[in-house]
């Protein structure tokens, strides 16, 4: 399908954009000087700009349109739940359908771990919401439990739990703390299982693994166990790089919170939903956690929609314990709920997680690892629909172009003119595609990256 390049709407959007518009993680001087990309419409796997350029979504909008683009059924159950009741809340005793029946659907679709199941869902309509009834839901439980001494939760450098003032303060990002006063008290940081930066001279992956696990023993001790509320990390970590631990890091992790008796939120924000090849990737990697934090895929980001998925060890506290004084007025949006409910009952039918898990996602493990033998490429790594790779300046060592050089956005830049969206995060560079690609869709991609790659390539030399 060809766009025609709108040079008026381009202008106009552009110019209000920069005069109004305060966007999220941007240096709005740089935006002011180059302008916005304006995307108008997307299909399938695609998106197009208001210049005309049609641009492979490599990261599947912000790693949530799982389901690609243009989903009528989803459109159709937004349109039909607004019609019929576009809101009404979930405070006071109150309910409608489409909450009830999604959070049973997910607590369905949620596997036991250990014989135990998670009961009920906490709804909220993002991410970062989420993350802040966890902070507020684990010490409510430890009081509940007579144990109030119980606040600190460790998290990790480099996490991202998103932007609230306590989900910015899970998350380990540097810069995000820099600004406002973070992390606000009772939250502990230790080191990511980031492997390629941590490891000593001669170490495995597996041993690194365990020695970064045993990071959160120190912690725990150097704390007081008492004093340990929850440990929260993601899976994978997506926004710090798609940082995919080793093997061994998951199980020892779960060994310590187990001996403490700490207690675990697995953030499957982005893992979730068929992105590692399951519907929860706590099941990948042998997790057994207390409570899950969901959002972006499970409405595969056509509407707003996060929450928490509880355990039954932590709901059945909560629910004998009086009143939770916590919600927000969109708790339960029916709406939202609608589309989730749509959402997953077509990744059910078109088996995405399955597809992704046996099929295309080892097809672009295999794909995206044949970009190993390109000049600027150190790293390749991928896991389920989530990929990474390390550009380095000399292959042999690993060593990294200086941070100033900006090689990363460089190569960015480059994936854009080339019509691929990967993100840099320093010199790693990701992806997170849509998880409908079919192995044609993944072969023009690391077509596409490669090009991008050599442009960056060109530059540089
Ligand atoms: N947790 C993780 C792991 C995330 O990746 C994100 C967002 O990228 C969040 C939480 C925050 O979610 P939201 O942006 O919906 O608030």
């Amino acid at each position: 399908m060809t766009a025609v390049a709108d040079t008026d709407l381009t202008r106009e959007l552009r110019a209000l954009d920069a005069a109004h518009f305060l966007h999220p993680f941007t240096d709005h001087a740089a935006l002011a000087a180059k302008g916005a990309r304006v995307i108008t419409r997307a299909e399938g796997i695609y998106i197009w700009d208001s210049e005309g350029h049609r641009i492979l979504d490599g990261m599947s909008g912000l790693w949530c349109v799982n389901a690609g683009y243009g989903r009528r059924e989803l459109a159709d159950a937004a349109y039909q739940q607004m019609l019929r009741l576009p809101f009404y809340n979930t405070f006071f005793q109150t309910t409608t359908e489409p909450p009830v029946r999604l959070a049973q659907r997910l607590t369905e679709l949620a596997p036991p771990v250990q014989g135990r199941r998670f009961t009920h869902v906490f709804f909220t309509s993002s991410g970062s919401e989420a993350n802040d009834t966890n902070v507020r839901l684990v010490r409510r439980y430890w009081d509940l439990m007579g144990q109030p001494q119980r606040k600190v939760i460790i998290s990790r450098w480099n996490a991202y739990h998103g932007s609230t003032v306590a989900a910015a303060s899970l998350g380990g990002m540097a810069a995000m703390h820099a600004q406002g006063d973070l992390p606000i008290p009772g939250i502990a940081h230790i080191e990511q299982p980031y492997y390629w930066d941590l490891r000593q001279p001669g170490e495995t992956a597996e041993d690194f693994g365990v020695r970064a696990a045993r990071w959160l023993e120190e912690k725990i001790l150097e704390v007081g166990p008492d004093k340990v509320a929850a440990f929260i990390a993601e899976p994978v970590q997506g926004a710090g790089g798609v940082i995919i631990p080793p093997e061994t890091y998951w199980p020892e992790v779960q060994r310590i919170v187990e001996r403490y008796g700490i207690l675990l939120i697995d953030d499957e924000v982005i893992c979730a939903f068929g992105r590692l090849g399951h519907w929860f990737a706590y099941e990948r990697f042998g997790i057994r956690p207390d409570l899950v934090t969901f959002a972006k895929g499970v409405t595969s980001g056509y509407v707003p929609l996060g929450g928490v998925l509880v355990g039954e060890r932590v709901a059945k506290v909560l629910v004998e314990g009086g009143e939770f004084t916590h919600g927000y007025t969109y708790s339960g949006h029916p709406v939202a709920c609608a589309v989730a409910l749509a959402n997953l009952e077509l990744m059910q039918r078109e088996a995405l997680p399955e597809r992704v898990r046996s099929d295309t996602g080892p097809y672009l493990a295999e794909r995206f690892a044949t970009l190993a033998d390109h000049p600027l490429v150190g790293v390749t790594e991928s896991c389920g629909f989530v990929a990474g790779l390390i550009l380095v300046r000399d292959k042999a060592t690993l060593t990294p172009f200086p941070e100033d050089w900006e090689v990363g956005m460089l190569c960015r830049q480059h994936c854009f003119d080339t019509g691929v969206v990967m993100r840099a995060v320093g010199s790693r560079m990701i992806i997170a595609p849509p998880l409908v690609m079919t192995r044609a869709d993944i072969d023009t991609m690391i077509g596409l990256i490669r090009r991008a790659l050599d442009a960056t390539w060109d530059d540089l030399r």
